[in-house]
């Protein structure tokens, strides 16, 4: 499970779980429908309702055995683990007594798909009806899921796809489950955008807190490893307006913040150590396995605002220097002895100590000398 991934577990909570604890699904788990809740208030048009609202609706109101999801995502992102991933839930059943869609009589999608909902009417122009049948408008708010919402949904998704080896082709909205008549999950949720989010690399997770770069005019580029690259960075390059090259070479030495595109067999390792070598602050590659995948890190960092998406210092830290008061009666050679074993190990200290020392031979007491750590 993705480490930041928060599941309340709900599910002794539920009307009617002693009844229903033990009951197993008849068969295997193949895949993921996503639906919403299609729950707004009238007033404000804000989404309603959460594990417990929908399991008392369809236990009381519609009689039900249980409710009809295994996890509800409220908007504002929390997951409630609502019904255990073992029992079929009643999210997209129909009745089809001929099998005329070869579905196990309507079915199938309960019996082999988990259900995940989303709190939320993701539609715009909607509406309700009183008892006059009258049509009243809810008005247009929260009509898309938002970033936490989302966050979640995909979070939880990941989780479930890897724990099932279900691939991203069988997460599906309710929609297109064969033999369902509905809108759901909201012509607002596009769920084949959620399928190409799962098949994206695993999210950049930015540690809160950490300090990245602001690069002042000219004092950041992009390396493109070929033209290949060009359209996919394009996003990120009108964003941030750094500068952009394709000769990586060229480019030691000339700007403190260096963004390599592209995985090594493109720009390779030993050009990120010259380009460090050549002085820069920050040299970070971001990378798929090839353009497309590439594109979305630099799409999502776009999204996130983020020029970078590390901690700005991936360089290993600067070795700690010991330092030593020369005693009167010290030579360098006596010095090096004391600290090494090895009296023959003095130049180490004149080099080190090359500002403050002009003659290896003549050292002053009470001077502080930089004893650098010996390599191993
Ligand atoms: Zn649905």
């Amino acid at each position: 499970m993705a480490s930041n991934l928060t599941i309340v577990d709900v599910r002794d909570q539920m009307p009617n779980y002693e009844v229903y604890r033990d009951w197993q699904r008849p068969g295997a788990i193949l895949g993921i429908a996503v639906h919403h809740s299609a729950t707004a208030d009238r007033e404000t048009g804000m989404p309603t309702g959460d594990a417990l609202t929908f399991f008392n609706y369809h236990v009381h109101g519609r009689g039900w055995a249980h409710g009809g999801y295994n996890y509800v995502i409220g908007a504002d992102g929390l997951i409630e683990y609502a019904l255990d991933e073992e029992i079929a839930a009643y999210h997209a059943g129909f009745k089809d007594p001929g099998d005329s869609y070869g579905l196990e009589h309507g079915q199938y999608w309960n019996n082999h798909y988990l259900a995940v909902c989303l709190a939320c009417w993701f539609s715009n122009g909607r509406s309700w009806r009183d008892e006059e049948g009258v049509i009243h408008p809810i008005p247009d708010q929260h009509v898309s899921p938002s970033p936490a919402q989302m966050k979640s949904v995909l979070g939880l998704l990941r989780h479930l796809t890897a724990k099932y080896n279900i691939t991203p082709e069988n997460v599906r909205g309710h929609r297109e489950l064969g033999g369902s008549h509905t809108q759901c999950p909201g012509l607002n949720l596009d769920p084949a955008t959620l399928r190409a989010r799962l098949r994206e690399p695993e999210p950049i997770e930015l540690e809160e807190g950490i300090e990245l770069p602001e690069p002042g005019p000219g004092e950041h580029v992009v390396i493109l490893p070929s033209q290949d690259y060009l359209d996919p960075a394009l996003g990120y390059i009108w964003r941030f307006g750094p500068d952009v090259t394709f000769a990586a070479r060229a480019a030691v030495g000339r700007w403190p913040y260096v963004t390599v595109v592209g995985p090594p067999s493109g720009i390779s390792q030993e050009q990120i150590v010259a380009l460090r070598g050549g002085g820069a602050r920050l040299v970070q590659r971001v990378a798929g396995d090839d353009p497309i995948s590439t594109q979305a890190i630099l799409d999502r960092l776009v999204a996130q605002g983020k020029r970078f998406m590390a901690p700005v210092d991936d360089s290993p830290p600067e070795p700690e220097l010991d330092t030593y008061t020369v005693q009167p009666g010290d030579t360098l050679s006596s010095v090096a002895r004391q600290i090494y074993g090895q009296a023959t190990l003095w130049p180490i200290i004149f080099n080190a100590n090359r500002d403050i020392l002009s003659d290896p031979g003549r050292i002053k007491p009470g001077q502080v000398l930089r004893i650098p750590t010996l390599p191993g």
